[in-house]
């Protein structure tokens, strides 16, 4: 009962307190009503008549003289039992009274005889005895609920009511069915990184003999989807010692306090079974900055991070306990939690490349039956941008494809078809879209890809269809750039905006300015950010030089700008945006009227055969 007493001091507060005055007043009443009758001792009233019977007859054994109510207390036997009986007696009647008790020299006289029960048994029967029963009955009651709640819910409340253990997952090492290194593709960087990690819990002379001390927490950041997790299993599966696995997530907890009872207790557990991992999934979770306004704070999480920093000082990164952490929004932790000593190593675990989606997609493509002639390189050029989970998506829809269509192994098509669906959705074979739709879909498409291929800064296109998807979209234009480029230059950017523009540009072209359609939607979006991101993050523009006007929010969670300059900043921004949406527009409608010949024949063909492939929309265009 001690620990649990200790375990829970905080928690229940209000609720104990309740039940603290509960009992008190029950108590209180108790003592009111029920004990004096129970306690007082029954004294007989007798006549004094009777008493002086019962000294002639050797009754009376002790007699006493009660002063303030002027009356006798004696103790008389009858049947072998012992009554405290009491009388008044005549005024003067006193000498005969001692006359008679002196012939009978064995009756006591005593100062007093008590009525009452001794007060320390009063005490303990009517104060002691009860609260001990109720804190009983409190005990029991608790035990139960949390035996209950245990077997009902399983998981949360189940941990919620065992106070304090870190429910964390430990693996230890199993070679056999864990992830290793190599189901990793691509990461390079991140991999050699946490690759020394492992080999310093192998072979931790080999580090202290030069001096080198490892640091003691090891953050990866990137966005979702990019094997952040993967990687910590796979330490997992390679380090061959205990790992503890938790998601920042599962210290937020109902009570204040039980989140730092938790991370106490992962931490003690992570000691005794030194050298040992302990990964924090979704560090964000309890690493958020904490609150400098001073109100409305949470002190759960506060609390929580600051027993994690408190854990994070106090262990001995020479005993082999390493940290890990995962994260996709760095920006947002808490300062403290990133200063050296703590989570100082970051590991970026970025997008994958061109050569990292096609080792990620070699790698999964491993669990499935694929033919052996699909050009995975194909592939890879087409995801651009991509994540390592998308990938692993790309090959599963292509696997069930090749299911509902009866083969018995992946192929090219599969793939390629299940690219599209991750990107723009399935195809919507029973969507009914009228011929006149059709035809400015045809151009839409064919107006950007022509655009793209007439400037020669802008990346060539792969694939153009007029197949509607379950996106919504009735048609799109693939492009692909040309292996990874890190840069952008100012004409490309520009190039860019125009070949998005390039699609509305042929409707108005070709169906006059009063038909344009809403299907360019997602294109002035885009173009739209392009725009303002030349002027105000990438220092593109003379009028505000190398300024930057926005700041960047969540890199890695679609990467919100959020603008830092004064209003009428703002708004001269906005006309500069405009400006160059404005130009890039007369740009791409001056390309296409060029060459409207060209724009016509590659929009019949699309038409006609509803998805045409890069080469073929070169040759057409080059005839
Ligand atoms: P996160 O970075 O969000 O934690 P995960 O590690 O959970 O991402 O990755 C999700 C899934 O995506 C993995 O289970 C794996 O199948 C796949 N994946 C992601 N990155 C890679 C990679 N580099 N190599 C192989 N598979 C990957
Ligand atoms: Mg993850
Ligand atoms: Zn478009």
């Amino acid at each position: 009962m001690h620990e649990e007493v200790e375990n829970r001091k905080s928690p229940p507060k209000r609720p104990f307190i309740f039940y603290a005055v509960i009992a008190m007043i029950v108590i209180m009443l108790l003592n009111a009503w029920v004990f004096p009758s129970l306690l007082r001792r029954s004294v007989v009233e007798v006549g004094y008549d009777q008493f002086l019977e019962m000294i002639d007859s050797d009754e009376v054994k002790e007699v006493s003289y009660d002063e303030t109510s002027g009356q006798f207390v004696f103790i008389a036997e009858r049947d072998g039992e012992n009554w405290i009986c009491k009388t008044g007696i005549w005024p003067d009647d006193g000498e005969r009274l001692l006359q008679q008790l002196m012939e009978h020299d064995d009756i006591k006289f005593s100062a007093t005889i008590p009525t009452q029960a001794d007060p320390l048994i009063t005490f303990v029967v009517s104060w002691i005895l009860p609260m001990a029963f109720f804190f009983l009955i409190g005990d029991l009651f608790y035990r139960w609920m949390r035996k209950k709640m245990n077997g009902q819910i399983p998981g949360g409340m189940g941990n919620a009511m065992s106070f304090g253990k870190s429910g964390a997952k430990i693996y230890v090492a199993d070679a056999k069915t864990g992830v290793r290194f190599s189901d990793v593709a691509g990461q390079d960087e991140a991999k050699e990184a946490l690759v020394e990690v492992v080999d310093f819990l192998h072979e931790p002379k080999k580090y202290t003999a030069i001096g080198a001390k490892l640091p003691k927490g090891i953050l990866l950041v990137g966005p979702p989807g990019t094997g952040k997790t993967l990687l910590a299993k796979a330490v997992a599966g390679e380090a061959g010692v205990p790992f503890f696995s938790i998601s920042g997530s599962e210290f937020v907890e109902m009570f204040v306090g039980m989140g730092a009872a938790k991370v106490r207790d992962l931490f003690k557990q992570a000691n005794e079974k030194a050298p040992c991992i302990v990964f924090i999934d979704e560090i964000d979770a309890i690493g958020q900055k904490r609150n400098t306004s001073g109100m409305g704070g949470n002190d759960e999480r506060e609390q929580t991070l600051n027993q994690l920093l408190a854990e994070m000082d106090g262990f001995d990164g020479q005993k082999g306990v390493v940290l890990l952490g995962a994260t996709n929004r760095p920006e947002s932790l808490d300062p403290a939690l990133l200063r050296p000593g703590r989570f100082d190593r970051r590991v970026p675990v970025e997008l994958p490349d061109l050569q990292g989606r096609k080792a990620i997609l070699t790698v999964h493509a491993k669990d499935v039956k694929a033919e052996p002639n699909i050009d995975w390189d194909v592939i890879a050029r087409a995801t651009a941008g991509a994540s390592g989970a998308e990938l692993a998506n790309i090959i599963n829809e292509a696997a069930l494809r090749a299911v509902r269509e009866g083969r018995k192994a992946l192929t090219q098509a599969d793939v390629e078809e299940s690219v599209e669906t991750v990107i723009a959705g399935a195809q919507r074979k029973s969507a009914v879209v009228s011929d006149r739709e059709k035809k400015i879909v045809a151009y839409h498409e064919i107006g950007h890809a022509l655009v793209a291929a007439l400037q020669s800064h802008s990346a060539p296109v792969t694939k153009i269809t007029i197949v509607p998807r379950t996106s919504g979209a009735l048609g799109y234009t693939m492009q692909v750039d040309e292996g990874e480029r890190m840069l952008m230059s100012r004409t490309e950017i520009l190039g860019k905006i125009a070949t998005l523009t390039g699609g509305r540009s042929a409707e108005e072209l070709i169906f006059g300015e009063d038909n344009m359609t809403t299907g360019a939607s997602n294109d002035i979006e885009q173009a739209t950010k392009l725009a303002r991101a030349m002027i105000t993050r990438y220092g593109m523009t003379d009028e505000f030089d190398m300024v930057a006007l926005e700041t960047v929010q969540n890199q890695y969670l679609g990467g919100d700008a959020s603008l830092t300059c004064a209003a009428d900043t703002a708004s001269r921004i906005d006309e500069r945006v405009v400006e160059t949406v404005k130009a890039a527009h007369e740009k791409a409608r001056s390309l296409l009227a060029q060459h409207e010949p060209q724009l016509h024949k590659l929009a019949a063909y699309l038409l006609e055969k509803e998805t045409i492939t890069g080469e073929e929309f070169m040759r057409l265009l080059k005839e």
